[in-house]
């Protein structure tokens, strides 16, 4: 078996993964997706700038040909080359295991080795900014084949981040962490047993097992699609024998509140999840049928929302941001105005076709937005408001252009959260508006396409990109809307029971 630094990255993420990256069918794996690509662009991008001018040497050899690989590598560092790129180093790894450690660069340091007065440092190029454990864990494990490869130890390595540089990682921490997490790898692969399913969003939207592991979870109808079970928490049900979305629902939450990770406020939502989900029907919450003003929510520590409240006014804007966090650039910000007196809707994208154009496209919203001093401004998730607050203060907006918008913000998010459990899989904006009826043009679109989109455009000055881009973002507007109104109408139709059927 052969045991890279990918796998052992992919399981720290997911044992599931790095045991079907060994055994699964390669045909159920998803094509790798548009978003993904970019990133694997990206990354060769930033590699290419950071080796810039160096000299450095590549082994040769074909693809997947790891043994050639790493006698071509041992040939460079035997003849003490300055630098490698990408060289092939292998070690025994206990019975039927073989190490594969392709790092970044190893460059040339003063030192004993096997190859004379001098050895190998690696250092790993990573496009992140941050020093993830899990890079850390990935330069320990080049570091342990490194050693047996020139029968020297290393005491420095190195990570190059993006941005920050070069980061030294701990390898007194480091290597005994990777150490273990290594033998527990080792150890699950070794068993006949794939690990459960368990869908976690963050970290299995960009795993090309995605659609496979799915489709199992929503045929079982595992409890991980249930908003709130967290593995943690999936362990303690487990122990219970709660591993049903009904044996769930009929579970009294006072059986689960002293679960470790629990507690009264957990153990009633998850069992309110889960009969919202088996009965495909939204309950209100118990909150909404409390009077005002009403206590701080222990999550955000913020005063509740007045429920029976929802802004609603002849004139409601509908505000959506499209954005890439990687080049700290907001280039869409789409605005739905619904007039409700003239029973119009007019859709304003404002669009930086160019990076520069981000201060106009900025002053533009100013401007669309004081168009209509009155109108609350509805958005999904804090981003919007919290970009706006940004914006102003990377263009010097003055505190009287801004600052008597701020309270005109209506995060639906927080009041669907604070307000009524839905039969859905998560919180997020796309499961909720579907659930309430509303369809995407584009049914595969989301914010990580758009931004792929926006890449395209910039590479090829295609406007079909643009244009995927602008029907996106006034969907997630339309969605945003779509949303409010049923949530408006929920609230004034709500029994005392706190139930009322209004699926779509
Ligand atoms: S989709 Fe999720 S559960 Fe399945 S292998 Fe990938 S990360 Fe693991």
């Amino acid at each position: 078996m052969l045991l890279t630094a990918e796998l052992l990255l992919n399981y720290q993420r997911c044992s599931r993964r790095a045991f079907l990256d060994v055994y699964g069918d390669v045909d159920q794996r998803d094509p790798p997706n548009d978003y993904l690509l970019k990133l694997i662009q990206d990354s060769r991008e930033h590699q290419q700038v950071v080796l810039g001018a160096r000299a450095v040497h590549r082994p040769h050899y074909s693809a997947g040909d790891l043994v050639t690989g790493s006698q071509t590598t041992l040939a460079l560092m035997q003849q003490g080359v300055e630098q490698i790129y990408q060289g092939v180093l292998l070690a025994e790894g206990g019975e039927d295991v073989t190490l594969v450690s392709i790092p970044d660069l190893l460059v040339k340091h003063p030192g004993k080795s096997i190859f004379g007065d001098w050895l190998y440092v690696p250092t790993e190029i990573k496009l992140g900014k941050r020093p993830k454990l899990e890079y850390q864990i990935t330069v320990a494990f080049h570091v342990q084949v490194l050693a047996a490869v020139q029968g020297a130890w290393v005491e420095n390595a190195w990570l190059f981040l993006r941005e920050k540089g070069m980061y030294a990682v701990d390898l007194w921490e480091m290597l005994p962490r990777m150490q273990a997490i290594l033998a527990e790898c080792i150890e699950m692969l070794r068993q006949p047993q794939e690990p459960e399913v368990f869908i976690a969003r963050n970290r299995c939207n960009l795993c090309h097992w995605f659609n496979h592991c799915y489709g199992i979870a929503r045929e079982r109808q595992h409890l991980s699609l249930l908003p709130g079970v967290t593995p943690p928490r999936y362990q303690q049900l487990q122990l219970l024998n709660l591993t049903s979305v009904e044996a769930l629902a009929s579970t009294n939450p006072k059986a689960l509140e002293p679960l470790p990770g629990f507690g009264s406020e957990t153990a009633q939502k998850l069992v309110r999840q889960a009969q919202a989900t088996q009965d495909n029907q939204a309950i209100a919450l118990p909150t909404v049928f409390a009077t005002n003003p009403m206590p701080p929510t222990t999550k955000s520590a913020k005063p509740a929302l007045p429920l029976h409240s929802l802004p609603t006014a002849t004139v409601e804007l509908y505000f959506d941001i499209e954005a890439e966090p990687n080049l700290d650039l907001v280039y869409l910000h789409g605005v739905l105005v619904v007039d409700r007196l003239l029973q119009t809707q007019q859709f304003y994208p404002l669009l930086a076709e160019r990076p520069e154009q981000e201060e106009q496209i900025w002053q533009n919203l100013l401007d669309l937005l004081w168009a209509y001093p009155d109108a609350p401004i509805f958005h999904f998730c804090p981003y919007e408001a919290q970009t706006v607050e940004r914006l102003a203060s990377r263009y010097g907006t003055p505190a009287y252009r801004v600052k008597p918008l701020l309270p005109r913000f209506v995060d639906l998010h927080e009041w669907v959260t604070q307000s009524v459990t839905l039969p859905v899989e998560s919180y997020a904006l796309k499961p909720i508006a579907r659930w309430v009826g509303f369809n995407w043009r584009n049914p595969a679109a989301n914010g990580a396409q758009s931004i792929f989109w926006y890449a395209q455009w910039l590479s090829t000055g295609d406007r079909t990109y643009l244009n995927a881009i602008l029907d996106y973002n006034e969907d997630d507007c339309r969605a945003t809307h779509q949303v409010k109104d049923w949530l408006a109408n929920f609230l004034q139709k709500i029994e005392p029971t706190g139930v009322l059927d209004c699926s779509a």
